[in-house]
């Protein structure tokens, strides 16, 4: 009775809908749909399909049917009518989101079975159905679905607890937004379960369930539903109409729900970044501006990137490492240089303050206007940085400045610099963070030409009683090197990131050098010295991403002195593992992997300096070693004060 009452009330919207599409002409349809959506929240799955089916009967390319799809499953298989059906679910989906259907749903199709092969079994799990739900969201712009999944009591498909009641019905409901995938079983009269059938619910009128079927999607079937009777508690069936009987019985098995909803497309997410990097990549290609950070910024902005991991109440959107990380490895697969355009980078050490004058800084990163430049290595220390020289004096309001920094990048591009010195009382290790404008009084800016890494600069600066006001003072007096040792290892972790995503790429164009590249009457692909490489580092590279997902875990449960040895360890074979995955992809592109036809060598030579740059390798393996085996290894190194195991000297005065 409920379904009734609901149903009675939206059938004016329907009718309003469909005299619409029919004043404005069938064949246009297609065409004219967003503009035809009276209202994008009240669109229901009776008039998306509707309209859809209309849509199919006169271009007939709007649906992928049943048929069309049903030679390519396994003989095994049954049919392939979930894959069709959450194809049509798809297109209802993207009508009721305000899109156009898709273009090519057959192509989509083909595009699903490529990710997930095991759907041309047949015969889908209900797990199955939603993944390849999930699969298409992608295709929704600014849209997510929530999918529910429920399941007859009887159900062997059940995969958890969410059975619909005995004593109930299960939820036909249709609310507007939302598709329902009907599923159920289809016996013959002996008993014998021929399999499961999926159609599309379109509405429930009383007791008649009108459905999209897959098999001919165009026209609307129909069906009554009935209910099992009290010795089969909880049980529906679907039964033919009079005027169409089949000697079959439809057994109502699962329901699936599919919601959508719409996202506010100020708020970022993955799918959304990852379309705005791909776009502004190609337009700042064009403009010969794909390294620039500070173009990146400006551009990108207004989508959020440089405000992706800073906080909410100044503007940003406080995602996870985990998340974040992701990020950085697309956007290291464009170019390593990206690396420096996700999130608020060096700036987030600016986190370790309050002052009001820093937080309006930060709210610069976030309009995508600043970007800051990071001074630590110095003429005669870099690995050794704690023993740094470049001193501040405490004077009345503030601190001055003096010493010299080089080897660093950025200087060119920023508007800030942040500074490390030591502090006023001169102990090793005791060090302040500062920041200044990078035009402040008495700061002098060196450049050099550097071997890759070009989109930033690389130099040093001179400072010469360079006055800091005591707000630019990040964190307390002395405590400097936690402020940054903890920002770092985040940075580190992203760097990698990066690095493993432009490693990817290159295997990717390795891969499709290999079948294209034709020498001596056949592609170079069959040789398989060539081939190797790119399942080694292929695995190499998926190995250092789940460690690298397991530390960022780490840094978003605050457990950074777990996090360490992953990330410093990482730093050093993730970068190392990236580089040898390039080199062979390189080495796949002959002569033309070194000319700039193709930029496997900018590859190459932007990770050769990200092996330096944040911690050498060998420091971050020296640094594992610490870690796991006990800081006397690092002392050793560093200190030069180890001692002879006494039970391997001599014993004194014995003869040899
Ligand atoms: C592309 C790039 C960008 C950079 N950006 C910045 C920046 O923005 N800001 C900044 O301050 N600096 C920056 N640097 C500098 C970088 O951090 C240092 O170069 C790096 O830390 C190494 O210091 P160093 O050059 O003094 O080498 P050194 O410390 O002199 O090391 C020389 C060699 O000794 C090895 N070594 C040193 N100590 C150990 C040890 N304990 N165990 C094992 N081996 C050891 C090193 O691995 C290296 O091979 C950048 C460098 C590069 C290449």
């Amino acid at each position: 009775m409920k379904h009734r009452k609901r149903n009675r009330a939206r059938q004016s919207n329907i009718l309003f809908f469909l005299l619409l599409c029919l004043c404005c002409g069938l064949g246009n349809l297609h065409a004219q749909l967003p503009e035809l959506r009276p209202n994008r929240s009240e669109v229901t799955a009776d008039m998306a399909l509707s309209a859809l089916q209309m849509d199919h009967l006169a271009s007939g390319n709007v649906l992928v049917e049943q048929g069309e799809l049903d030679p390519l499953i396994a003989k095994s298989g049954g049919g392939a009518c979930p894959t069709a059906a959450v194809g049509i679910a798809m297109q209802a989906l993207r009508v009721m989101s305000g899109m156009k259907p898709h273009a090519s749903p057959h192509r989509l199709a083909l595009a699903a079975f490529r990710n997930n092969p095991e759907l041309l079994n047949g015969r889908l799990s209900n797990k199955q159905v939603v993944d390849l739900m999930l699969h298409y969201q992608k295709h929704l712009d600014n849209s997510k679905l929530a999918i529910r999944v429920q399941s007859a009591p009887n159900s062997p498909y059940a995969t958890d607890a969410n059975i619909w009641d005995t004593a109930g019905l299960p939820d036909l409901m249709l609310q507007p937004n939302e598709i329902k995938i009907l599923s159920y079983t289809v016996s013959e009269p002996s008993g014998h379960v021929l399999g499961r059938h999926f159609v599309l619910l379109k509405k429930l009128d009383g007791d008649t369930l009108f459905v999209v079927d897959p098999h001919s999607p165009g026209n609307d079937r129909h069906y009554l539903l009935e209910a099992g009777g009290s010795e089969s508690c909880g049980r529906y069936f679907l039964r033919y109409p009079p005027e169409f009987q089949r000697p079959y019985t439809n057994e109502l098995n699962t329901v699936f729900t599919v919601r959508i909803e719409h996202v506010d497309a100020t708020i970022p997410d993955f799918e959304r970044i990852k379309s705005h990097i791909d776009a502004t990549a190609s337009t700042l290609k064009t403009q010969d501006k794909l390294r620039s950070p500070r173009d990146w910024r400006r551009e990108t902005a207004s989508f959020g990137l440089p405000a992706l991991d800073l906080p909410t109440d100044i503007g940003g959107f406080e995602w996870s490492a985990e998340q974040m990380l992701e990020v950085f490895r697309y956007a290291g697969r464009h170019d390593l240089n990206l690396r420096d355009v996700v999130g608020g980078a060096h700036s987030r050490i600016l986190l370790h303050a309050d002052a009001p004058e820093v937080t309006e800084l930060l709210r610069g990163v976030v309009k995508g206007e600043k970007y800051f430049a990071i001074t630590i290595t110095e003429p005669d220390y870099g690995s050794d940085f704690t023993s740094m020289e470049s001193t501040s004096r405490k004077v009345e309001g503030g601190y001055v400045l003096n010493g010299q920094k080089r080897f660093n990048a950025r200087l060119d591009q920023a508007t800030d610099v942040i500074v490390i010195t030591k502090n006023p009382e001169g102990l090793r290790g005791k060090l302040n963070v500062f920041v200044l404008p990078i035009d402040a009084k008495g700061l002098k800016i060196e450049t050099f030409g550097a071997h890759g890494l070009t989109g930033n600069s690389y130099g040093g600066l001179t400072m010469s009683d360079v006055f800091v006001p005591d707000h630019f003072l990040i964190g307390e007096d002395g405590k400097g090197y936690d402020v940054f040792s903890k920002h770092f290892l985040y940075w580190r972790l992203m760097q990698t990131a990066a690095a493993i995503g432009t490693a990817e790429q290159a295997l990717q164009q390795m891969a499709d050098r290999l079948k294209t590249r034709i020498v001596f009457g056949g592609p170079i692909g069959r040789f398989t010295h060539l081939q190797q490489p790119m399942g080694q580092h292929t695995t190499e590279l998926k190995m250092a991403h789940a460690l690298a997902v397991q530390a960022a875990r780490l840094i978003d449960q605050d457990r950074y002195s777990e996090a360490e040895p992953l990330i410093n360890g990482l730093k050093a074979e993730g970068v190392e593992i990236a580089l040898k995955a390039v080199d062979a992809a390189a080495r796949a592109f002959g002569g033309e992997g070194f000319s700039d036809l193709v930029d496997i060598g900018d590859r190459l030579r932007d990770l050769n300096g990200l092996r330096i740059a944040d911690g050498t390798t060998d420091v971050m393996r020296s640094a594992v070693v610490r870690s796991q085996f006990g800081r006397e290894f690092w002392d050793m190194a560093t200190k030069g004060n180890f001692e002879q195991p006494k039970s391997e000297l001599p014993p004194p005065g014995k003869p040899q």
